[in-house]
């Protein structure tokens, strides 16, 4: 899973755009810088094998010319002498002076014997005791009658000197009759060839035919003489003639330094071999200026796409944040400003104003709701205020005597109860007048229900007239009896308060026929609140017995 997915499956946007771009551009440098390398190398390669096989293929016939050259020397002063033995002498020393590469040139009769040994200034040298008779060249030479060059060795009778030596047949005839051979100092093969080799970076080995070292580059891991072991043989295998195009082969072991070779090898006249190799580092080399161009390359891609990414990021970022904060503030109540869209790239300028509609249209809706809920609370709050003065009206009715609007039994029961608990509470007093209308039953008789009650009314807002105080309550316990409640009344208070309640009542002057005194007149019993009462009901009591001696001595008087 790449970057910009992650556990739970959510992806980055950026994530995304940054791997994007970075494959986008990458991914063609290192193709292209691939491509180049690849080009480089093979380029080098190839210019590589064509400069071993052209060097190769050259140094092989100088080499090869020079040893004919020598040949050439050899073969004619040997015709000579079969014509002239004599002259053996001063040819050997003119042989000697044309051809400067030779060391040393020797005559040899047919039977192995030196005869004449000249050194290459010409001096004449004492020859070695016992001949050459026995020796490999000699025979090879009286066997088959041709030119033998011998491979490289050091030659004991005349020094220690590395020499590769050249034995021409004398021939009389078609008979053998001795032998002529020139020593040439193995350096004499290689000297031009080596030096301006080794300024093209090319390394020089050359092998005779039993596969000893006759020239090794000073970067090779071999020495003169040595026998070249099983990478020479490898090497000689490989060789071709110079006619033909060579076989370059990679080769390891055969640097000073390790590193692996390219090597081309050419098999030479007479069973040499001439190898060419070039270090792996020549085909490196070229390719270390590319490889820093091509980092260069990477490098500054690489900053490129960084600074897109970053530009990008930080667009996506300004924008989404942009966004997400008018959201935010509408969330919070605010609204969204659609005059800074300027601000936000062209393909998020319709999310934002499908932002704003959004908004604008939760606006209206919200608006519309609040005219609704507005509307509603309204109603509600008009039918709680009815439905509280009905309730109210209720509760008044509860406690109301619906014929004279004086309290009923239960509104006096609590009254009663409030204002005991208040004269409790201030230490004020309390009194209280039992009322009861005299002979009222006759009344009803002699007038009739309706009748009587009208005249209970009457009677009631005569007993009202003489309350004088707001706090004064008025009751209808029940039937024809009223309760007059009098708070912070003291005794005194309440009898006056009783006489004028007697005289309203007279002054209503409610005609009764039945009644003595010709009109409707009231009995009425005083009690107050004493010390040791435990509850209003003692005083009620107290007022009702004072009514009954009301009653007892005559009606339409106060009883205490
Ligand atoms: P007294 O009190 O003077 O001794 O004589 P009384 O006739 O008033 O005695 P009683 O208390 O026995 O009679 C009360 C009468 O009052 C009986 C009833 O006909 C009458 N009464 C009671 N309540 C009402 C009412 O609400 N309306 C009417 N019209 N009459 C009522
Ligand atoms: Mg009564
Ligand atoms: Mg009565």
């Amino acid at each position: 899973m790449q970057s910009g997915e992650d556990a739970s499956g959510t992806w980055s946007m950026r994530h995304r755009l940054a791997f994007g771009l970075a494959l986008a551009t990458l991914l063609p440098v290192l193709l292209f810088g691939a491509a180049l390398l690849w080009g480089q190398w093979r380029d080098s390669r190839d210019t590589l094998l064509l400069r071993l096989d052209a060097n190769a293929r050259l140094n092989a016939g100088v080499i090869d010319d020079y040893i004919d050259a020598q040949q050439a020397g050899l073969d004619l002063l040997a015709d000579q002498m079969a014509m002239d033995l004599s002259r053996a002498k001063p040819d050997l020393a003119k042989l000697l002076y044309i051809y400067p590469g030779m060391l040393r040139a020797l005559h040899v009769d047919a039977d192995g014997n030196v005869s004449l040994v000249r050194d290459a200034r010409g001096r004449e040298l004492a020859p070695p005791a016992g001949g050459v008779g026995g020796e490999a060249w000699f025979r090879w030479v009286r066997a088959q009658s041709r030119i033998h060059v011998s491979g490289v060795h050091r030659q004991d009778a005349y020094g220690d000197e590395a020499v590769v030596t050249i034995s021409a047949p004398v021939l009389r005839g078609n008979v053998f009759d001795g032998a002529l051979q020139a020593a040439i100092p193995i350096e004499s093969f290689t000297r031009l060839s080596s030096e301006s080799l080794a300024r093209r970076d090319l390394q020089l080995l050359l092998l005779d035919a039993d596969n000893r070292v006759i020239h090794a580059a000073p970067g090779l891991s071999f020495s003169v003489l040595d026998d070249a072991g099983p990478l020479g043989r490898q090497l000689r295998a490989l060789a071709r003639p110079s006619d033909r195009e060579v076989r370059v082969r990679r080769m390891p072991g055969l640097l000073h330094d390790g590193d692996d070779a390219y090597v081309a090898a050419v098999r030479l006249k007479h069973g040499w071999t001439l190898v060419l190799a070039a270090p792996g580092a020549v085909l490196r080399a070229p390719l270390l200026p590319r490889l820093l161009l091509l980092a260069a390359m990477l490098g500054v891609t690489l900053l490129g796409v960084g600074a897109a990414i970053w530009w990008q990021r930080k667009m996506l970022s300004d924008s989404l944040g942009y966004l997400l904060a008018s959201l935010r503030g509408y969330a919070l109540g605010g609204r969204i400003d659609t005059s800074v869209n300027a601000r936000l790239p062209d393909e998020l300028l319709p999310l934002a104003e499908g932002i704003g509609e959004l908004g604008a249209r939760m606006n209206a809706a919200f608006d519309e709701l609040n005219k609704v809920l507005e509307e509603r609370e309204h109603v509600i709050a008009t039918r709680t205020d009815s439905l509280r003065q009905a309730v109210a009206e209720l509760d008044r009715l509860s406690r109301t005597d619906a014929l004279t609007g004086s309290l009923n039994y239960r509104g006096f029961l609590e009254a009663g109860e409030r204002l005991w608990g208040e004269a409790q509470a201030s230490g004020k007093p309390l009194s209280v007048l039992a009322l009861d209308i005299d002979y009222f039953k006759r009344y009803n008789d002699l007038y009739g229900h309706a009748q009587g009650d009208s005249a209970l009314r009457r009677f009631a807002g005569a007993v009202r007239s003489a309350l004088l105080h707001s706090d004064d309550v008025l009751a209808r316990p029940g039937g024809e009896e009223f309760t007059v409640l009098l708070p912070a009344t003291t005794h005194a208070q309440a009898m006056h308060v009783a006489n004028r309640v007697c005289q309203r009542v007279r002054d209503a002057d409610i005609a009764h026929a039945g009644s003595p005194k010709e009109r409707i007149t009231v009995s009425v019993g005083v009690a107050t609140l004493q010390p040791g009462d435990t509850e209003v009901e003692d005083i009620l009591k107290r007022a009702d017995a004072a009514l009954y001696r009301a009653k007892a001595v005559g009606r339409d008087t106060i009883s205490d």
